[in-house]
């Protein structure tokens, strides 16, 4: 297999987000987007209790791409203006296409603050072309259990295939653009060797743990933790430097131009100021604050 060489190695620093700190590997001053993948946030861990919970996000909409959340760690209550209200565990992952509008709100379920526990996840924000920037909203959660696995040969590696397909398994994500999403883990010394489709744009997040990439690059937490590749191979390989856990993502590039300001992520000014006009008439729906 001839393998994909790194475009660019990328950190995952700290940036507040009003009063939440989060990690963001993209964008940053050197990565502006991965097209399709337009943001990547890393929250948490955080020891959530009644002192102290950072990540409640009350009732906001979005508009013109799919926000998307990989829970590592604790649970989540999700609710939204379709009317959909889910628990979200460990491991499960939802999947908002936002479209011409939705209005959520999530954050940890009064039940977990007072009990108290660890709170980490991943949100994703998947851009959408722009025929399919208004298209109806929708929500889709699948549990953990639910998704299929991939082993590697030498058993050390899992596979959870989030959306998307690997050597003949797929994902049960419905998705509105050719991408893949899947979560691994790798035991130390597990390896495995990852196909990736030509036409993808392709990159790799290390949640935790020490791995290596194509037998030369390490990644690594607090350092090289975003590896982006280029589009000339047929895919990369694996190695855990220790129990690690990972994820990969690769898309067709949409190649249209982006105008975003804050939840909306449109192809022109114009389309952004519609979307505000839009929230503020009341035509995203409607959320009762938490
Ligand atoms: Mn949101």
């Amino acid at each position: 297999m001839k393998r994909n060489t790194i475009k660019q190695l990328g950190r995952s620093d700290f940036v507040n987000m009003g009063p939440i700190q989060l990690r963001q590997p993209i964008p940053t001053q050197s990565i502006d987007n991965i097209d399709p993948f337009i943001l990547l946030h890393h929250y948490g861990p955080y020891e959530i209790s009644v002192d102290s919970n950072p990540f409640d996000l009350g009732p906001h909409p979005h508009r013109g791409f799919e926000p998307i959340t990989f829970l590592i760690q604790g649970e989540q209550l999700h609710r939204d203006s379709l009317g959909n209200e889910s628990v979200v565990k460990a491991g499960d992952v939802q999947w908002t296409t936002a479209g011409r509008g939705i209005i959520h709100a999530e954050g940890p379920r009064k039940e977990f603050v007072e009990k108290g526990g660890t709170l980490e996840g991943i949100q994703l924000w998947l851009n959408l072309p722009a025929d399919k920037k208004m298209m109806t909203p929708n929500y889709q959660h699948e549990k953990y259990e639910h998704f299929n696995v991939v082993y590697s040969n030498d058993g050390n590696v899992e596979v959870r295939i989030i959306a998307g397909a690997l050597n003949n398994k797929f994902g049960r994500i419905q998705t509105q653009t050719a991408v893949n999403a899947f979560v691994l883990d790798l035991k130390k010394n597990g390896e495995f060797l990852l196909e990736v489709p030509k036409s993808h744009q392709s990159l790799i997040y290390l949640l935790n743990g020490n791995t290596i990439i194509n037998d030369k690059e390490t990644l690594e937490l607090n350092k090289n933790q975003l590896i982006r590749f280029n589009q000339d191979g047929e895919g990369f390989s694996l190695k855990g430097k220790e129990d690690s856990k990972l994820l990969f993502l690769s898309g067709e590039p949409i190649n249209e131009s982006i105008a975003t300001y804050g939840p909306y992520v449109m192809n022109t000014q114009t389309e952004l100021l519609e979307a505000m006009r839009d929230f503020q008439m009341g035509k995203m729906g409607f959320l009762e604050p938490n």
